[in-house]
């Protein structure tokens, strides 16, 4: 029989393509490593369906992060295109790149290089129907965008829950940033699924508690005992608690380095259409966790690398909370984990 896994992908693809506003005469390069998934070849007859040039590019697979390189969120890049000059000018010269690696670049330094030049980059490797379902809407940028604004003019950001947490988070210089679910805009980053705002903050205080049913990635693992972090000057200074916190203690550890235990990009979701039980219904392998990452209503905050401070680092976790209430100089925008009106 034929393998129709793609065909069933082509129309999504061609949405998303579109909300990239990929026009006619436009060049769009779909790159690959041999671990990608063969089904998302569905961008490639996308792009051609929007009438644009299309190539795809296969690289070698391997990363520089010494952990497994593969939906993490960590996003090193494939070293095979970081020391490749010729590659790089490959995704340079393209109006929009469909990055289909495992791993993307998202903390990759190459990344922001190719940018520059006004190249758009989507980013995708979630599970086909994880992508389906999370399609993004073009009103969904205006609506993170008003987030961003409301962080831009904004001095603090409060998150309490009744789990105990109650950290206190000072935005000046913390760089507001969005994710939509598609790269529209010249020297855009994006990545398919996706609905948050996020910040980059340098100082925060006070203690994060996790609760159970709280999601660790890139572990992929639902925090089962509560775990407390202290914070301060935005660093984990203690953890303490249960089987979680022993886990996190230890990566801490085992990470050897600098950035491990300091606090990264912090935000809120606005994907009404994530799933909270995804993480536990796919194997780790098919699954980024954008169910968990952008989630409505949920705090998301991470460690390790933080472009904004000139942290490079390969230590990166992102948390995704639920039951959190977070405000930005006193007004809610989350209320015990639900979005506020
Ligand atoms: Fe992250």
């Amino acid at each position: 029989m034929f393998d129709l896994t793609s065909a069933d992908l082509l129309d999504a693809f061609t949405r998303e393509l579109r909300l990239c506003k990929l026009v006619p005469g436009e060049h769009v390069v779909v790159l690959a490593e041999p671990g990608s998934r063969g089904d998302y070849v569905a961008a490639f007859g996308a792009a051609k369906t929007c009438g644009a040039h299309v190539i795809a590019a296969t690289v070698p697979g391997g990363s520089p992060a010494p952990m497994p390189s593969t939906h993490t969120g960590a996003g090193p890049g494939l070293t095979s295109v970081l020391e490749d000059r010729a590659a790089q000018a490959l995704l340079k010269s393209a109006d929009l790149v469909v990055d289909l690696t495992r791993e993307g670049f998202i903390h990759a330094p190459v990344q922001q290089e190719i940018l520059r030049g006004g190249t758009r980059i989507i980013f995708v490797c979630d599970a086909p129907d994880v992508l389906i379902r999370n399609l993004p809407k073009e009103s969904d940028k205006d609506e993170v965008l008003k987030g961003v604004e409301l962080l831009a003019s904004a001095r603090t950001m409060r998150v309490g829950s009744a789990a105990g947490t109650d950290l206190e988070v000072r935005l000046q210089g913390s760089k507001p940033e969005f994710q939509c679910g598609f790269a529209d805009d010249p020297g855009r980053w994006d990545h398919w699924p996706s609905t948050m705002v996020l910040c980059w903050p340098e100082v925060s205080d006070g203690r994060i508690v996790l609760a159970p049913g709280d999601i660790l990635l890139p572990f992929k693992e639902y925090v089962r005992d509560p775990v407390t972090l202290t914070v301060a000057g935005g660093h984990i200074t203690d953890v303490s608690g249960g089987a979680e916190a022993h886990l996190l203690a230890t990566f801490f550890e085992d990470a050897d380095d600098a950035w491990a235990r300091s606090l990264s990009h912090m935000g809120w979701g606005l994907m009404r259409t994530a799933d909270w039980f995804a993480t536990a219904m796919y194997g780790k392998g098919d699954l980024m966790g954008m169910d968990a990452r952008a989630f409505a209503g949920n705090f998301l905050w991470s460690t390790g690398p933080h472009p904004v401070l000139g942290r490079e680092s390969y230590a990166h976790l992102d948390i995704a909370m639920r039951g959190c209430t977070v405000s930005v100089d006193g007004a809610d925008v989350v209320v015990s984990g639900r979005l506020a009106a």
